[in-house]
């Protein structure tokens, strides 16, 4: 039988998917001899068995009490004892961080008996039903699914009986009287008693814990974070210990950088005379951890060497939660810390410099997604006006949105593309929805280690919490600004502009002006290496990435000026450019004569006109690109896309035929239009069913690839086009483009050799490459139609319609569009490589579609053996990126999600 419960004496941080990231930090602490109160995990073993059979696994509640048994005998107190109860925390811990998305419940054992016993034995009779408020709420809240409005009408309720504000001012019978009230909004809310039972408030505790793991704001942050919903939980069982025990004591979080700069130093919040709970959920403001310091030094001290110690320990940047209880400190979590992406690269570089990790351990603790982030925008402080608030910059980049104050607004408000910011007092997880559909977040309370705070720097989202001089009323759908000076206060409702700066913490009302990053500064070659920290360690872990990868980077353009961004982001040439741009604008009149030509010569006359202008794009093409290759693709979508569409010109025709007038030219296209129409376009005459179907298309285009090489040539320059034929299903197809193209090439004196590969992205054609290799001299994965065609989904209706179901489902983790779908789609690129390879291991391989620019994909076609990715520009820096990582790839990979 698997065990299914670890003492903290027994586990290790390589436990993770054992004891969740909690569970094996808490063990690793306890055999660093750290002050960590005795405890015990439980697994997400357990968890998986529980959630599949809806039971406990026989025997887990057996080692759960000799755990127990273990504990009471260190501490010598006894869970359930009248005199001296023990009291238990459980908290939930799964292998990979889901701030606030699962269960909690602290002071597990208080009774109707007990609470006497922990009132007498710690001579506080406040805090004895002050903790057992807090239990029965809690337990109700986490057990039962007892609203929590239930319980915070009862406490303003005695609140004002009281006469007090503050639940600080309660006093003991205040809290007794609480208590009771509680204990009833419980009994009418379930139909039975609060628990007496300690060990049956346990057994409840750890089911809904597991039980959380499916609750649906940990479905939705799984899915957004794009963690596997099969991993489970596991549970965290430990002595409680009290922040909340007066001035003495408190309860706080730190970071041993800042996790929002990467700047040295230690960060943190503390708040006295509180539980763990209050400083996550940002109910109540904190003092910066240096005031620690003067209420506590000798705890203060205490905590720095231990995270030195940490961090040391881990080799990187840590967080932790702890406890004073009256002067004695506790460690209650810790973790290597999440950060934003900043952070990120500014930490990574300096432990290289502090010699703690080799240049290949830095690359691999940045991904390329955060540089994704980091190339966004930001404002421009010189072109700020004066801001109406300032508050805690918790989670970078710039963001101007119109004021929403609820996450289904958020939602609504996202669905019709419009950009908002989600105002509230503080998020609390239900506001899920909305932080991910906004594009920034704005509280009034809270701290940098607030939910929101946490959750938006996790999700890339821009974030300022704790603007206090914010009085968000949510009811009534305002935002009121007071500037101290007693003069009219600035109201801002629903809708209207505002704009946050998660660098600063400063709100704006309206929309202020955004710059670029300075990391798309540099890469763009404005800004030195040495501009400032940021900058220079992302030139650093770049310039390592490109010395370390064996991918190549190519952009997918179709002008120069798109050329010319992808050389200077890093691009080694184009991998894909769609021609079919060249036949849209003022061309359109051109593409027309060619499809209504009746006769060979009205079609040469057509075609003859288009060449000169594609070699004019071509040659400004080939301008920018000297000593680089430049994938120029034949054209791929059906003819009748540069036609206007069927709806708009029959009501034109109808229109014109009304008033008794010729339809003239539209009746002719509309002929045309009707003749070319196809139910399933995607699926008909395009790509290089096209080529073979309309005489002198593709030669005209070949030609054109000919003369602007020849011209570039003679202009001195170095040209090294390679033409491509798409949606080749068939060998035969390739070979009868490719022997017309070699024909044509052959009638041009002095060219270089121009390769003529094929786009695989015909399900087809990846099964059949070995036969296409021998006559490509190059593939190119076209991801996109692989997918469409390989899932048989088509790429312009689905993902609005039904993926969100499917992602809901679980049917993927992520639309196979964006990141490659590698059991499926994979299997087919895997196959097509191994083929075409046995055939000419030389074959130069590439993708083109979108996946080329996706982090995941990336590290797959590396895996893949591919020879380039070739993608957007504006993601050539983190396909660079990428690629050095799957070329560094660890054994043991920092995980700091
Ligand atoms: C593809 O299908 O992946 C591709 C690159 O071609 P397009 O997107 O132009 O169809
Ligand atoms: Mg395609």
């Amino acid at each position: 039988m698997p065990k299914f419960v670890y003492d903290f004496i027994e586990g290790n941080r390589e436990l993770t998917d054992l004891l969740g990231g909690k569970g094996a930090n808490l063990a690793e602490m306890t055999r660093l001899g750290l002050p960590v109160p005795p405890g015990f995990t439980v697994t997400t073993v357990a968890c998986r068995a529980y959630l599949a059979a809806g039971a406990p696994p026989a025997g887990m509640f057996d080692e759960v009490n000799r755990h127990l048994r273990g504990i009471e005998a260190r501490l010598g107190k006894r869970l359930g004892d009248r005199h001296d109860p023990l009291l238990l925390a459980v908290r939930s811990g799964a292998r990979y961080s889901m701030p606030g998305m699962m269960e909690t419940v602290l002071d597990i054992g208080l009774t109707d008996t007990t609470v006497h016993g922990l009132a007498a034995q710690s001579g506080d009779d406040r805090f004895a039903w002050d903790s057992y408020r807090r239990l029965v709420q809690m337990f109700g809240r986490t057990v039962f699914g007892v609203p929590d409005e239930l319980f915070t009408a009862e406490l303003e309720t005695v609140k004002r009986t009281a006469g007090v504000t503050a639940d600080s001012a309660l006093d003991a019978d205040d809290l007794r009287a609480l208590v009771e009230a509680y204990q009833k909004v419980f009994h009418q809310h379930t139909g039975r008693d609060f628990p007496q039972s300690p060990h049956e408030q346990l057994d409840l505790a750890i089911r809904a814990v597991f039980e959380s793991w499916n609750a649906e704001r940990a479905v939705l942050y799984r899915r957004q974070e794009r963690i596997p919903a099969e991993l489970g939980t596991a549970v965290n069982v430990m002595a409680m210990v009290f922040g909340n025990r007066g001035p003495d004591s408190g309860t706080g979080v730190a970071f041993t950088r800042d996790p929002a700069t990467g700047a040295r130093g230690v960060y943190g919040d503390y708040l006295a005379n509180a539980q763990g709970e209050d400083v996550v959920s940002g109910v109540r403001n904190t003092v910066p951890l240096q005031e620690l310091e003067r209420i506590d030094p000798r705890s203060f001290h205490r905590l720095m060497t231990i995270m030195d110690t940490l961090e040391h320990h881990y080799r990187d940047l840590c967080d932790v939660e702890f406890t004073i209880e009256r002067g004695t400190l506790w460690m209650l979590q810790t973790r290597v810390g999440k950060r934003t992406a900043e952070a990120a690269f500014v930490i990574a570089a300096q432990l290289v410099d502090e010699g703690v990790i080799d240049l290949d351990e830095a690359l691999d603790r940045v991904t390329g997604a955060q540089l994704g982030q980091l190339m966004f925008p930001r404002f421009d402080p010189a072109s700020a006006p004066t801001p109406l608030a300032v508050g805690v910059p918790a989670a970078p980049g710039a963001a101007v949105g119109r004021v929403v104050f609820d996450s289904e607004a958020a939602v609504a408000a996202a669905g019709r593309g419009e950009r908002v910011i989600l105002v509230r007092r503080e998020t609390n997880p239900d506001d899920l929805p909305g932080m991910i559909a906004a594009a920034g977040i704005l509280t009034s309370r809270g701290g940098k280690t607030s939910h929101a705070a946490v959750v938006a720097r996790g999700m890339g989202r821009t974030c300022v919490c704790g603007a206090e001089a914010l009085t968000v009323d949510t009811a009534a759908g305002q935002l009121t600004v007071a500037d101290g000076t007693g003069a009219a206060p600035t109201v801002l409702h629903a809708g209207d502009l505002i704009s946050i700066d998660g660098a600063t913490g400063a709100v704006y009302a309206g929309a202020v002006p955004v710059h670029p990053s300075p990391v798309l500064r540099y890469i763009e070659g404005e800004l030195a290496p040495e501009a400032d920290p940021l900058v220079s360690a992302v030139h650093r872990l770049l310039g390592h990435a490109d010395v370390v990868r064996r991918l190549a980077v190519r952009a997918n353009a179709d002008t120069a000026a798109d050329a010319h961004r992808a050389r200077a982001f890093g691009a080694a040439g184009i991998g894909l450019c769609r021609t079919e741009h060249m036949f849209l604008g003022d061309r359109r009149e051109l593409v027309e004569r060619l499809i209504l030509a009746e006769t060979d010569a009205d079609r040469e006359a057509a075609l003859a006109a288009l060449r000169p202008l594609q070699r004019q794009d071509f040659e400004a093409l080939l301008a920018e690109t000297d000593g680089q290759p430049v994938t120029i693709r034949l054209l791929d979508p059906p003819l009748h896309e540069f036609l206007p569409a069927l709806d708009e010109l029959t009501a034109r025709v109808a229109r014109a035929e009304a008033l008794g007038e010729d339809p003239g030219h539209d009746g002719q296209l509309l002929a045309a239009v009707r003749r070319m129409h196809e139910a399933n376009p995607m699926l008909g005459l395009r790509g290089v069913r096209l080529g073979l179907m309309v005489p002198g298309l593709f030669a005209t285009q070949v030609r054109a690839i000919a003369e602007a090489t020849v011209a570039r040539l003679r202009a001195g320059g170095d040209p090294r086009p390679q033409i491509m034929v798409p949606l080749v299903g068939a060998v035969q197809e390739l070979e009868a483009v490719r022997d017309q193209a070699e024909a044509l090439l052959a009638d041009f004196d002095g060219l270089p050799p121009i390769p003529v590969g094929t786009m695989i992205e015909v399900p087809r054609a990846a099964l059949t490459a070995s036969a296409i290799a021998e006559v490509a001299d190059f593939f190119s994965f076209g991801t996109n139609d692989l997918t469409q065609l390989g899932w048989g989904f088509s790429r312009d209706d689905v993902e609005g319609v039904f993926f969100g179901r499917y992602l809901e489902l679980g049917i993927f983790p992520v639309s196979p569009f964006e990141s490659i779908d590698t059991a499926g789609i994979g299997r087919l690129v895997q196959i097509a490589v191994a083929d075409a390879r046995a055939t000419r291991p030389d074959l130069e391989i590439g993708v083109c579609g979108e996946h080329g620019g996706d982090p995941d994909s990336v590290r797959f076609f590396h895996d893949a053996g591919f020879d380039y990715v070739s993608c957007s520009p504006y993601r050539v820096p983190l396909a660079r990126l990428e690629a050095g990582r799957a070329a560094v790839r660890l054994a043991h990979r920092s995980d700091t999600r």
